[in-house]
């Protein structure tokens, strides 16, 4: 600004100094021209020249401006244009956070006719019918976003949504394959191909789909390890119930060594191989997954390797198992049922009460109901474990992570949502409940409403794509 200042004042000080000189010189100038004579002092010409000059550069600017001025105008409508398609966008996306279906859907308009087809407007529609319930539209706008070249990877996961709300599998995959395909890095196209073909029992193309991935790295080697032991476990169940013995104990064993924490890969490499008469590797492989997850069936598993119906025998074993590891409740529990069995109470008696102090679940009380039971009758003792029983705190369970479902036995995919490797051994707690209550698929992927967050990351408790469709 002062430098402003300084140069108009230097051109002041200029003009005065000019004006000052030329009265100081006084004279006259004569002109003739076409038989005119116009005689005028010099000071009063020059003033002339200078305000011709000033007259000059006046209409020189005027005529710029007329000629430059619609450009100019139009440009400036335009980029006004823009500014409220991109006001409109954003207005229209907190609506959709928001779940204001004709908030939403009066802004998706106004910003799909002032950005004329911009990438985010037609998503901002294609929610917005979402949110409105209009899969029909929803499916057009998401079938419109494929002809763009930035937009035909959200297009595709759009249509995969729609496709999986209607339960048609299919079409799901050929767009998961599709966005795929365009970004192989990507981790939910890659992640939803396997939980696809997993959801239909097709183990073999998801694992063939796992390693495509795996290699592309749109998924981390810890998750590619536990999700292949996962369907090298369905891989061996299949080869059991197809009678090939030989298959199945591969799978097991490959489910095993990829994933040593696997509970279901430990149980039944051990049975596959107490079978074949290797009690020592059925014991090793039981042993290396109870150091990482103590299980239930893992201490079942463990007493049925010896063999034997006599409970003496099997009282003995378990002992062994609480050996291992003094605070693991479950060998506890596994000790006293074999105490049961072999009608040692006292026994029993002592290690269901330890159990109760490390872990004081409904399934210690029931034990304790039965061996009073078992010793004095329906007495008053029983009546009294009974009791405890009804608050006792619930025993931990497979819970899938994605619906909160709880599950007798472990399963790959999940036999209420179909999402695959989402099982989880632990307790269900009142969130899990919660989890069962709300009885969303995977539509909820593209759905603004409730879940916003359920896009699949690539973490270990990735929220599975594959939902609902599979009921
Ligand atoms: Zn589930």
């Amino acid at each position: 600004m002062t430098r402003r200042w300084l140069w108009f004042f230097a051109k002041v000080a200029l003009l005065v100094a000019v004006a000052v000189w030329l009265v100081r010189r006084p004279g006259t100038v004569s002109i003739e021209w076409m038989g005119w004579q116009v005689e005028m002092r010099l000071a009063v010409l020059a003033l002339a020249v200078l305000v011709l000059m000033a007259l000059a550069v006046g209409l020189y600017r005027v005529w710029r401006a007329l000629l430059g001025g619609p450009g100019l105008w139009r440009r400036g409508r335009a980029s006004g244009r823009k500014e409220k398609g991109y006001r409109a966008l954003n207005q229209g996306l907190v609506a959709v956070a928001a779940g204001d279906a004709d908030s939403a859907l009066k802004h998706a308009r106004k910003a799909e006719a002032l950005l004329e087809g911009a990438p985010l407007a037609l998503l901002l529609s294609a929610q917005a019918a979402q949110l409105q319930g209009d899969e029909g539209a929803a499916e057009r706008f998401f079938q419109a976003m494929l002809a763009g070249k930035e937009t035909a990877f959200l297009g595709h996961r759009g249509l995969l949504t729609q496709a999986l709300k209607r339960g048609d599998r299919a079409v799901a995959l050929e767009h998961a394959r599709q966005a795929q395909a365009l970004q192989p890095k990507a981790e939910w196209p890659a992640s939803a191909v396997v939980e696809l073909e997993a959801a239909s029992g097709n183990w073999l193309a998801a694992e063939a789909a796992l390693d495509k991935a795996q290699r592309a790295q749109a998924i981390t080697p810890e998750l590619a390890r536990r999700r292949r032991a996962a369907l090298l476990v369905e891989e061996c169940r299949a080869d059991l119930a197809a009678g090939r013995l030989e298959e199945a104990l591969q799978d097991a064993q490959k489910a095993h060594d990829l994933y040593p924490a696997s509970v279901p890969a430990a149980v039944h490499l051990a049975k596959l191989r107490a079978r074949s008469g290797n009690a020592k590797a059925a014991s090793r492989a039981i042993e290396q997954a109870w150091k990482l997850s103590p299980h239930p069936d893992l201490a079942d598993a463990w007493v049925d390797v010896a063999d034997t119906q006599d409970p003496i025998a099997r009282v003995k074993r378990a002992e062994a198992l609480v050996a291992l590891d003094p605070r693991a409740a479950d060998a506890h529990v596994a000790l006293a049922r074999a105490g049961m069995d072999a009608r040692l109470w006292g026994l029993a008696r002592t290690h269901l009460e330890t159990a109760r102090t490390l872990a004081p679940t409904a399934r210690v009380y029931r034990l304790l109901a039965e061996l009073a039971r078992a010793e004095h009758g329906d007495g008053p003792q029983a009546r009294e474990w009974q009791a405890k029983l009804a608050s006792a705190a619930p025993d931990p369970a497979w819970v899938c992570g994605s619906c909160g479902t709880q599950a007798h036995g472990w399963a790959a995919v999940c036999p209420h949502c179909g999402g695959f490797d989402t099982q989880a051994w632990t307790t269900p707690g009142p969130t899990l409940r919660l989890a069962a209550q709300a009885d969303e698929g995977p539509a909820a992927l593209f759905s603004p409403t409730s879940r916003p967050t359920r896009l699949p990351a690539p973490s270990d408790k990735a929220a599975p794509l594959v939902g609902q469709a599979s009921q």
